[in-house]
């Protein structure tokens, strides 16, 4: 299958739903991004600054860049003046760095709080009480170039369906609780970002709206 087929099937697994295609392109040459874009490829996630800064000015203007990895406060600069989405926040500092370096372009950057909800120590993100925390600080509710639109999540890398559903549904659960909390006149409060090559489908099942996919479309890294 080529990259514009795999493209083409992640399409039809989506039509009809609220779940849109996140085509994550790290390691991978400008050549195949274009190609995925000509196949209507639009949401591209990268998960490192430089890369994504890279190959930003190669592509068409019309792309949505989502960082999808861990973001150092002081490398937001370098992505600025063009990123969509950052997928990853998990501390206010990084907001704040965020409304700082939006601030100078006069844009706003969308940001996803990451949730820890995976059974290994190693995958980061913020706990409940610590997104509660950020969004009930006076710094957060000074923001004017950063938009909070939803959350995101890492599930753990198992075959494990059960657990799998168990977790999307936990992300889920804090995406509405949150909603309710903090966000309930808020339209653009509506993405659920879960679900990568080898679980997709049972992301989709649980709610949700941006799923990640990378080596299912552009084989392995
Ligand atoms: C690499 C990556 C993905 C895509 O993983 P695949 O298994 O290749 O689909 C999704 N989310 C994040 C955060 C990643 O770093």
């Amino acid at each position: 299958m080529s990259i514009s087929d795999n493209i083409h099937f992640f399409q039809n697994q989506l039509a009809g739903t609220d779940c849109r295609l996140v085509t994550v392109t790290k390691t991978h040459p400008v050549e195949k991004l274009q190609e995925a874009y000509d196949a209507g490829a639009r949401l591209f996630g990268e998960n490192k600054v430089q890369e994504m800064a890279a190959k930003h000015p190669e592509l068409p203007a019309d792309i949505e860049w989502h960082l999808i990895g861990h973001l150092q406060t002081n490398k937001v600069k370098y992505i600025a003046p063009f990123v969509h989405t950052i997928q990853s926040i998990d501390s206010l500092k990084l907001l704040l760095e965020m409304e700082k370096q939006a601030a100078k372009y006069g844009r706003v950057i969308n940001g996803l709080l990451q949730f820890h909800i995976a059974a290994e120590e190693t995958k980061t993100g913020l706990t409940l009480p610590e997104a509660e925390e950020i969004l009930q600080s006076d710094a957060f509710k000074g923001l004017q170039h950063v938009r909070i639109t939803g959350v995101m999540a890492i599930a753990t890398n198992t075959p494990d369906e059960t657990q799998l559903r168990r977790e999307f549904s936990e992300l889920r659960g804090y995406f509405e609780l949150l909603r309710t909390r903090y966000f309930a006149d808020a339209e653009y409060f509506r993405e659920i970002s879960m679900g990568m090559s080898s679980d997709y489908k049972l992301a989709i099942a649980e709610g949700s709206t941006l799923i990640r996919v990378g080596s299912a479309i552009f084989g392995a890294r």
